[in-house]
């Protein structure tokens, strides 16, 4: 599928793909259609433990870290939804207004900048508490495919606002990719919204209008434009299929 993956990536990728596809196609009740997504993000955990041990032996993330989560999320509708669903029952009410609240503040500063713009603001995820993430078992695919060998340069990366030194560990990261990228494609192949959203925008839309989760089902775009996410110019605008090339660039 994609240069940068070795033999076994690929087949990684083209096994989920078709896993995630089958559990899509075959689930009829509307209902159980987020639970057959979500129910792939277990691919990740079984990626992660079948890498070999010295790739999982570098990961340097902790709890507590969090340089990674001050930066723009990119993601598909599902992602959104299922993280929505996961506050909706596991939040209290005043945690629940509490995060409406920030995620309000955060779509007002996104709206109408660049993702370089975006960037710039450093701002935390909406979901981040206390240096960890407050919905770790339900966060977005971007956030579980991340892994990191040096937490000081990801702290270091942050405070100069760029990449400038590589922290990815490659016997972690294709196999993690794979699975998202797989599963990005699947969820499109099967009709649903593939476009690319702003995670904690389209948050604070999930958790303030119940359409953005009927319109999914019904395969439609699940939210405005106002919750997109901000791209460079040669980017496909209409699709949140992510490009694995892009990941395994310099
Ligand atoms: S969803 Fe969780 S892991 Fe992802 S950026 Fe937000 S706080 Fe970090």
């Amino acid at each position: 599928m994609c240069a940068a993956f070795s033999p076994e990536e690929d087949t990684l990728f083209e096994k989920t793909g078709a896993a995630v596809l089958k559990r899509l196609r075959k689930t009829r009740n509307p209902a159980d259609l987020l639970t057959a997504v979500a129910s792939t993000y277990k691919e990740f955990d079984r990626a992660f433990a079948a890498a070999p041990a010295e790739a999982k032996a570098a990961v340097a993330c902790r709890a507590g870290c969090g340089a990674c989560c001050h930066v723009p999320v990119g993601v598909q509708a599902h992602e959104v939804l299922i993280a929505a669903r996961h506050v909706q029952t596991h939040f209290s009410p005043t945690q629940l207004d509490e995060l409406i609240a920030r995620a309000a503040v955060h779509r007002a500063a996104f709206a109408g900048r660049s993702i370089g713009e975006r960037m710039a603001l450093k701002t935390p995820c909406v979901l981040l508490a206390e240096g960890s993430c407050s919905i770790y078992e339900a966060r977005p695919e971007a956030c579980r495919s991340h892994h990191s060998h040096n937490a000081e340069a990801c702290q270091t990366n942050l405070e100069r606002g760029r990449e400038e030194i590589d922290v990815y560990i490659p016997g972690v990261r294709g196999r993690m990719f794979a699975v998202m990228l797989a599963t990005d494609q699947a969820v499109v192949e099967a009709g649903y919204d593939g476009r690319a959203y702003d995670f904690g925008s389209a948050l604070h839309e999930a958790l303030t209008s119940s359409l953005c989760a009927v319109r999914w089902v019904q395969r439609q775009e699940a939210f405005p434009e106002s919750c997109r996410e901000a791209g460079e110019p040669d980017d496909d605008a209409d699709s949140g299929v992510m490009h694995a090339e892009g990941y395994f660039q310099d």
